[in-house]
C-alpha cells in the first residue's frame, strides 16, 4: 500500500493558500505524444460531415465490469481508470469526496472529451455521520464585461448560430470545477489534497490506452482541428488518435502537479489563469475572460432541492441547475395522475416504454415539466426563481389535470405557480448538446458523491490550456436575450452570471431519511428524461437497476419524442396513434447509480457508454 497522510484539521489545502502557490512551468512545448508502435493503421479514419459529436454509444463495454455488488464502499465512473483511482483511494480509508477528486482528475485525462479542469458541474455529498445532504455549485459563469448581447450578429442583431457561438473563445466561461472541489474536500476530505493527483499524473506522465469511444468522438467530430493545441492534441503526426494507442499529456500533468502542490487556488491565480485568459482572448473568435473574472469566481454551497413523492424523498441540485425541480415536477405529476397500468406486474419488466399509456402519461407530465422550466429557471442569484411554487402538491396536481391519458395535448404552456408574476418572465431557448459525465460513489462510512462535470458539448469550446480543453459552456444560455414581445429571458447572458443547466445528480431518501439511490448522467437536456425515467421505474414500479439502465429512454424532445430501437413496436403503434411523432434513435445516456438492495449496494454503469462500476 503507498503512503498517504490524513489530512491535518488545521491544514487546509485550500483556504489561505493564495500566497503559497507553487507554480511550475506551464505550456512547455510538446503538449502529448503517442506511442507509435501501439497505434493502427491510419487508413482507420472515417470523417463524417457532422458539424456536432454524435456521441456514438461505445462498443467495448462487454467484459467491463457493469454491476457491481458491494457491502463496504463502491465507485461508479464513466470510465475504468477512473474507477480504478476512486477504489484505490476508498481501500485506503478516503472518504467519498476524496475519490471523486480522484476520479475527476483521471476523467480530465481519459475522458477529455467530456469534462475536466477546464469546466464545471455540480456535487451532492450526503453525509452520513451527521445526517446532512449538501450541495455545490461549480458551474461556470459568464466574465464580467459580457452583456446580452455576447451570441448577436453585429449587424442585424440575430443570434448567432451554434457552431459559430460554440468553437473559439467566445463560449468559454470560468471553469468552477476546481473550486467546488475544492470546497467539498475542505469540508469532507480524509486524504491530504495533493496525493489525490497521483494516479492522474501517473497516467498524464506515462501514457494512457485511448479507448474506442474517445478514437470514435474524435473521428466524428469534424473541426477539431480548427484550433492548433487542439490538433496537436488528437492528431498527433497528423493523424486522430487510435484506440488502443498509449497517449502522454505532459502538459496535463504539469497543471496537476501545479493543483497538487498549490492547491485549488493555483488555478484561479497566477501562470495557469493567464495561459488560459490568452488563449481565450488571443482566439479568432476571442472571448473576454479575465485575471479578475478568475480571481472573483466562487463555487456556492446552495440548499438541496427535495420533495416527498412517493413516500420518498428525491433530492437534488436547484437552480441553476433545471434539474432536480424539472425532475421532481415530472415525478409529482405522474403520482398525483395514479395511473393504473403502474399496478400491473408485468411492467416491472417492461417499464415506461413497454406500456403506451404509461409512456404517454410519462411524455406529457415532461412536457408541462420542461415548460415551465424553460420560463421560470435560471441562475438564482440574478432572478428570483420560483422554485418553492414550482413544486408545491396543488400545483403540480393542477398542472397533471391538463394530461388527457387518451391523447397528446396540442399545447402544454407554461403555469402560473403562487407568489410569482408569470408575465414577467419569459420562455427562452437554449441547445445543450451532450458530453458530459456522472460518477457516484459511496465510502466505507457511508458518506455518498453524487457529480455530474461537464465541458458542455463534447471538446468543449475546442481550445485547450494546459494540456485541458475549455469548456463552451456560455452556449447554455439564451441566446437571444428577449422574446417575440421584447421581454427579457431569464436565462439571457449577464455579467458573471450562471448559465441554466440540465445536470441532475441526484439523491434519494427511504422515510427513515436513509439513502437509497444515487445517480445521474450525462445527455444535455436530456439527462432530466434519463434520470427521471430509471427514478420512476426502480423506485416506484420495482424494476432492478441494470434493468432499467438499460431499457429504452423515452425522451421529450420538443415536437417529437425520442425512443430508443427497444421500444415494442406495439408500443409506437400506440403511442402515434395517439398523437406522438417518434424518433427512434440511439441515446447515449452515461447513467452511472448506486442502489441499496437487501444483498448489500449495488452498482450499475450505463451500457451505452464504457464506465464501469467496482467496490468491495
Ligand atoms: N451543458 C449541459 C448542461 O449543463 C450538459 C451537457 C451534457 O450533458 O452533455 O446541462
Amino acid at each position: 500500500m503507498r503512503s498517504w497522510r490524513l489530512k491535518s484539521i488545521t491544514g487546509s489545502t485550500y483556504l489561505g493558500a493564495r500566497t503559497a502557490l507553487v507554480i511550475l512551468l506551464l505550456l512547455t512545448g510538446g503538449c502529448c505524444s503517442l506511442d507509435a508502435t501501439q497505434v493502427k493503421a491510419a487508413s482507420d479514419f472515417i470523417y463524417v460531415n457532422e458539424q456536432l459529436a454524435p456521441e456514438p454509444a461505445s462498443q467495448i463495454t462487454a467484459s467491463a465490469q457493469k454491476v457491481k455488488l458491494a457491502q463496504d464502499y463502491l465507485a461508479v465512473t464513466a470510465n475504468p481508470y477512473a474507477t480504478a483511482a476512486a477504489t484505490k483511494i476508498l481501500a485506503e480509508g478516503g472518504s467519498a469526496i476524496d475519490a471523486a477528486i480522484a476520479a475527476q482528475m483521471v476523467l480530465g485525462l481519459v475522458e477529455p472529451q467530456s469534462s475536466g479542469l477546464g469546466g464545471g458541474g455540480f456535487l451532492l455529498f450526503w453525509d452520513a455521520k451527521n445526517q446532512q445532504l449538501s450541495s455545490y455549485d461549480g458551474r461556470e459563469t459568464a466574465p464580467l464585461g459580457a452583456d446580452e448581447n455576447l451570441f448577436l450578429k453585429a449587424g442585424d442583431g440575430q443570434p448567432v448560430g451554434f457552431v459559430e457561438a460554440l468553437i473559439g473563445g467566445r463560449s468559454v466561461g470560468v471553469p468552477g470545477m476546481v473550486h467546488m472541489l475544492g470546497r467539498a474536500h475542505d469540508q469532507h476530505g480524509i486524504i491530504e489534497w495533493p496525493l489525490l493527483f497521483d494516479d492522474a499524473i501517473e497516467l498524464a506522465e506515462n501514457g494512457f490506452t485511448v479507448s474506442e469511444r474517445l478514437s470514435t468522438l474524435i473521428k466524428k467530430v469534424p473541426a477539431l482541428r480548427a484550433r492548433p493545441q487542439m490538433a496537436r492534441y488528437l492528431y498527433p503526426d497528423g493523424q486522430g488518435l487510435l484506440q488502443g494507442g498509449l497517449l502522454k499529456n505532459k502538459d496535463y500533468a504539469l497543471s496537476l502537479k501545479t493543483l497538487a502542490a498549490g492547491g485549488p487556488n493555483a488555478f484561479y491565480y497566477g501562470a495557469m489563469v493567464e495561459a488560459m485568459v490568452a488563449v481565450v482572448g488571443d482566439d479568432a473568435n476571442p472571448g473576454q475572460l479575465s485575471m479578475r473574472d478568475f480571481s472573483q469566481y466562487q463555487s456556492v454551497l446552495r440548499k438541496p432541492v427535495c420533495k416527498i413523492i412517493f413516500a420518498y424523498r428525491f433530492c437534488g441540485m436547484g437552480p441553476p441547475s433545471s434539474g432536480a425541480t424539472t425532475v421532481l415536477s415530472i415525478l409529482a405529476m405522474l403520482e398525483s395522475l395514479e395511473i393504473e397500468a403502474r399496478h400491473n406486474p408485468s411492467l416491472v419488466s417492461a417499464g415506461v416504454a413497454g406500456d403506451a399509456v404509461l409512456a404517454h402519461a410519462f411524455i406529457e407530465a415532461s412536457r408541462l415539466a420542461f415548460a415551465d422550466r424553460n420560463k421560470y429557471l435560471a441562475d438564482p442569484d440574478f432572478v428570483s426563481v420560483p422554485v418553492v411554487g414550482l413544486l408545491e402538491a396543488d400545483y403540480l396536481s393542477q398542472r397533471a389535470s391538463m394530461i388527457d391519458l387518451a391523447r397528446r395535448s396540442k399545447l402544454t404552456p407554461p403555469g402560473s405557480p403562487s407568489a410569482v408574476d408569470a408575465d414577467a418572465f419569459m420562455t427562452g431557448l437554449s441547445l445543450e448538446l451532450p458530453s458530459t459525465t456522472h460518477l457516484t460513489i459511496m465510502d466505507a462510512s457511508g458518506n455518498i458523491v453524487s457529480m455530474t462535470n461537464s465541458i458542455e458539448t463534447a471538446f468543449g469550446s475546442r481550445l485547450m490550456s494546459g494540456g485541458f480543453i475549455l469548456n463552451n459552456q456560455l452556449t447554455d444560455f439564451s441566446f437571444a436575450p428577449i422574446d417575440a414581445s421584447s421581454q427579457k429571458i431569464a436565462n439571457r447572458v449577464q455579467g458573471g452570471k450562471r448559465p441554466l443547466s440540465s445536470m441532475s445528480p441526484m439523491i434519494v431518501f427511504d422515510t427513515k431519511n436513509q439513502p437509497v439511490l444515487a445517480l445521474g448522467s450525462p445527455g444535455g437536456r436530456s439527462i432530466i428524461s434519463y434520470v427521471a425515467r430509471v427514478l420512476y421505474e426502480v423506485l416506484v414500479l420495482g424494476q432492478s437497476l441494470p434493468q432499467s439502465v438499460a431499457a429504452s429512454h423515452v425522451v421529450e424532445a420538443g415536437n417529437k419524442v425520442r425512443v430508443e430501437s427497444a421500444v415494442s413496436e406495439d408500443t409506437v403503434k400506440t403511442l402515434g396513434e395517439m398523437g406522438h411523432v417518434l424518433d427512434v434513435r440511439e441515446q447515449t445516456s452515461g447513467i452511472h447509480a448506486i442502489y441499496k438492495t437487501s444483498l448489500g449496494w449495488q452498482g450499475v454503469a450505463d451500457p451505452r457508454r464504457e464506465g464501469t462500476a467496482s467496490g468491495q
